[in-house]
């Protein structure tokens, strides 16, 4: 039986009371399986520079380094915002991705049934939205050279930033997101702003030279203000999307509030050898260490860990299953309970999905 090393960075706020019932239920699978878990804990963020000071210990990029996936919750809070920028705990984040060379960013964007009327958008709408956008996340304008500023002598300033993308970078996020779509409905929708960037035009080549060896999948070019517009007006059309860090940074957030709450929003982080997974959600320090958090994210992190960095789909397949049974049965944590509806704390409601991915095997 494989045995799997999980390095777990709780990190600060709702991350510490989170990311045990993402661990927990990785526990029951393990049990149920005969596979087996080690899990080895890790400092990072505001916990770390508290402890260390710095956001990122040489010892926790180590322990990154040498497991088979990250299990992250979220790192923050006010306590070190006034930190110069290259302290701040999100740095010991940034640094992670950098290391560890995460290129793609898998955010999917599902909207549970018995939550539709948790969505801004109509039921009509909304109801079977079940998309995943993979953003690339280390290269275009949020990094390209030329960046800076200038001022003339007259006084007025000018400010340059580069998108900027060779065909490799590009590449391999793109074959990250047909791998995604393999395991999903085989259909890519490809985003980009090919009518007026010549970033785009590059991106689209690449995006139709490797989709020949893809002949399973159907791929779709959609130029990205349409694609805004198409995700609020017809978000079923969507299976996988790819596109670009700037792009999809918008529109992962866009797709994000059809699901209805922050705090059923997983994620991935992939690329080189080890994966990271965290909720999308920060360290909500208006509810941190009050046993509110909805732990969804953070548990659908997990699932995506078991399909993603341990090939385990099935698996997977269960703890979504689980969380969906319970959320049926009308367990709501305070961020998805409508008017009126019970609810149960972060513990609880971990309580109730480990005992529903038990009963599935
Ligand atoms: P946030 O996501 O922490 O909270 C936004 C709102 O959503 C809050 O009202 C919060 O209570 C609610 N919320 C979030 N997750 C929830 C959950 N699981 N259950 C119930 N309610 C939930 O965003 P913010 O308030 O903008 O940021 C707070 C801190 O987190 C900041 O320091 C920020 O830098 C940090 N942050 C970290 C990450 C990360 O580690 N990846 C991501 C975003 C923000």
């Amino acid at each position: 039986m494989p045995t799997y090393k999980i390095a777990v960075l709780a990190g600060d706020g709702i991350g510490q009371e989170v990311t045990p019932e993402a661990q927990r239920v990785l526990e029951v699978v393990g049990k149920a399986t005969g596979a087996s878990f080690e899990f080895e804990p890790g400092l990072a963020g505001g916990a770390a520079i508290d402890a260390t000071g710095g956001p990122l210990p040489e010892s926790s990029l180590r322990l990154c380094e040498q497991s088979d996936a990250i299990l992250f919750g979220a790192v923050g809070g006010p306590r070190w915002d006034t930190l110069p920028q290259e302290s701040r705990p999100e740095r010991g984040l940034l640094r992670i991705r950098k290391e560890l060379d995460l290129f793609a960013n898998l955010r999917p964007a599902k909207c549970f049934p018995m939550l539709v009327d948790a969505s801004p958008l109509k039921r009509s709408v909304v109801e079977g939205t079940d998309l995943m956008v993979v953003r690339e996340l280390t290269g275009g304008l949020y990094f390209g050279e030329p960046r800076g500023r200038e001022e003339f002598a007259d006084g007025s300033e000018r400010a340059v930033n580069t998108m900027a993308y060779t065909s490799r970078e590009i590449e391999r996020v793109v074959r990250a997101a047909f791998d995604v779509a393999m395991k999903r409905k085989r259909r890519l929708a490809s985003v980009d702003k090919a009518n007026v960037l010549v970033v785009s035009q590059l991106w689209r080549e690449v995006v139709t030279r490797v989709a020949r060896d893809y002949p399973q999948v159907a791929v779709e070019h959609v130029l990205v203000d349409n694609c805004a517009m198409a995700l609020v007006n017809r978000p079923t059309q969507f299976d996988t999307i790819v596109t670009e860090n700037t792009f999809g940074d918008i529109l992962s957030d866009e797709a994000a509030i059809l699901a209805g709450s922050m705090g059923m929003l997983p994620s991935a982080s992939l690329g080189g050898r080890v994966g990271l997974y965290e909720p999308v959600h920060g360290t909500a320090p208006d509810i941190a260490g009050k046993g509110l958090a909805n732990p969804i994210a953070a548990i659908l992190s997990a699932a995506m860990l078991l399909r993603y960095s341990l090939d385990r789909g099935p698996d997977a397949d269960r703890v979504e299953a689980a969380v969906l049974r319970v959320l049926e049965q009308g367990h709501r944590t305070g961020d998805i309970a409508a008017g009126g509806q019970k609810t149960v704390g972060t513990r609880e409601m971990g309580d109730l999905i480990a005992r529903e991915v038990e009963r599935a095997y």
